[in-house]
């Protein structure tokens, strides 16, 4: 079977998947055993026809794949592919860059130098900052938490890069109660456990409260690395930002933020309000693959201390033909990986498609829907809301007990319509909807919204 042919068919079938995304049911038909009987079998001994891989390889995959690019998919926050950004993804591919380095691929350093240009812009960022392209937001919060580290630990005399962390100066590490998991995880992966956590209280929104991180500062001392956040990821609440800078600058504390969706706010005129603050921090995480609606493996570090961001992160070995630092940027010197996938084409590709107006029309559309979505969800009899939708988030409950909420969440989950998860908030049960993908219609919020009331047992009004 020649390539081209191979090629083509598969365009073809991804044409016509994508295609039936408007009508599909959300959820895999398949079972996991199931799966396994498809999928399995003995390490193959000898080739098979490449056409023949794949043609097989759709057949029993396609019953375990979530339909997560629907418009009906409203579970964690996962965002869809943009024709364009879907498009570049298998540019990215085909051209297989090795975009560690610029001698591995020009083009794709080059398009993340503009990427950062332009996420800057959108995103509010003082201009200045450095960036590295990484796999999630988990990463992100690596790479920025790695450069944090390094450059609180400098201040204090310590160089971390010979040094290490035993024997360093210890770190003061502050969190709002209601920060993602990633955030424990990455100090975890850089040495910092939860004994030297300290945890302030949040609110009912579950925003960091600004006067228990005053307290918690007061009695704070040598490098303090304090982590916000602009977006929860069950109630899409921001913590108030201005006011935690306010107290982070005076108590000479890194300020990180983990905006993996909520970040994206600063691209729209009317929810930049929530991110006031923001651009003064010292570092950021964000995704791509969320909110801006790329495939996946699209995190972005963002710092604003670029000599202890690289400092941080860079490399060196003979064979390697790296660039002056003055001339590109070689992106190894800026995340944690050494080769990697050439993520910018994708964001490039998304960025120009939409342009600023239609990014922010993208992000102000989720969080029209998600309101769409909680009035009526809302206006039915025994459901509660439990949130103030700021953004693209509605947690919502059913009756008093929790069993009944988590029945109608497994209920929604085997219907298929539409596909969301149960969470805990606040000590109760919870459904929790997240509106990020591009195509969510309000045809989509009327089905999805029916279906939903329907698995509850709600009468429709
Ligand atoms: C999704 C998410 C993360 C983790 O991002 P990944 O891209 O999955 O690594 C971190 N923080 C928040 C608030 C998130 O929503």
């Amino acid at each position: 079977m020649a390539h081209d042919e191979l090629l083509r068919l598969t365009a073809d079938y991804a044409a016509q998947y994508v295609g039936s995304l408007p009508e599909r049911p959300v959820a895999a038909p398949a079972t996991i055993e199931e799966l396994r009987q498809s999928l399995a079998g003995p390490l193959p001994e000898e080739p098979t026809d490449a056409l023949q891989v794949v043609a097989e390889l759709i057949a029993a995959a396609e019953p375990g794949v979530v339909a997560t690019g629907s418009g009906r998919y409203f579970g964690f926050v996962i965002g869809g592919a943009l024709p364009a950004a879907l498009a570049a993804d298998w540019l990215t591919s085909t051209w297989d860059q090795n975009a560690g380095l610029v001698v591995g691929g020009p083009s794709a350093a080059v398009v993340e130098e503009v990427c950062l240009d332009w996420l800057v812009e959108l995103l509010g960022l003082p201009s200045g900052v450095s960036a590295g392209f990484v796999t999630g937001c988990q990463m992100a919060h690596v790479t920025a938490l790695a450069a944090a580290r390094h450059h609180q630990l400098e201040r204090a005399g310590w160089d971390l890069a010979r040094g290490g962390l035993q024997g360093a100066p210890r770190i003061h590490v502050v969190v709002g109660a209601e920060r993602h998991v990633t955030v424990d995880r990455a100090f975890r992966f850089l040495g910092l456990g939860s004994d030297q956590i300290e945890i302030v209280e949040a609110d009912e929104q579950g925003r960091m409260r600004p006067d228990a991180l005053r307290a918690a500062l007061a009695g704070a001392s040598g490098p303090i690395i304090v982590c916000a956040q602009a977006g929860n990821v069950n109630t899409g609440s921001f913590d108030p930002l201005e006011e935690i800078a306010d107290a982070v600058e005076a108590a000479g504390a890194w300020l990180h933020v983990d905006g993996a969706f909520g970040l994206w706010a600063a691209a729209s005129p009317q929810l930049r309000h929530l991110v006031a603050g923001c651009g003064r921090a010292d570092s950021w995480a964000t995704d791509g693959h969320k909110w801006l609606n790329v495939p996946y493996d699209s995190g972005i570090a963002f710092c604003a201390h670029p000599e202890s961001h690289r400092s941080a992160m860079s490399v060196r070995a003979a064979y390697l033909e790296q660039s002056e630092p003055d001339a590109a940027r070689d992106q190894m010197d800026w995340s944690p990986e050494f080769s990697r996938r050439a993520r910018g084409f994708p964001i490039y590709a998304a960025i120009r498609s939409l342009g600023r107006s239609g990014i922010a029309a993208m992000v102000e559309g989720s969080c029209e829907r998600a309101r769409e979505l909680a009035s009526i969800l809302g206006a039915a009899d025994g459901v509660e809301i439990l949130n103030d939708v700021v953004l693209n988030q509605v947690l919502l409950r059913f009756g008093d007990a929790d069993a009944v909420t988590q029945d109608a969440v497994r209920r929604v989950q085997d219907d298929g319509t539409c596909w969301l998860s149960g969470t805990t908030w606040q000590g109760r049960a919870a459904m929790r909807i997240s509106v990020s993908n591009w195509q969510t219609s309000p045809a989509d919020v009327e089905r999805s919204a029916a279906a939903i009331l329907t698995a509850a047992s709600v009468p429709v009004s």
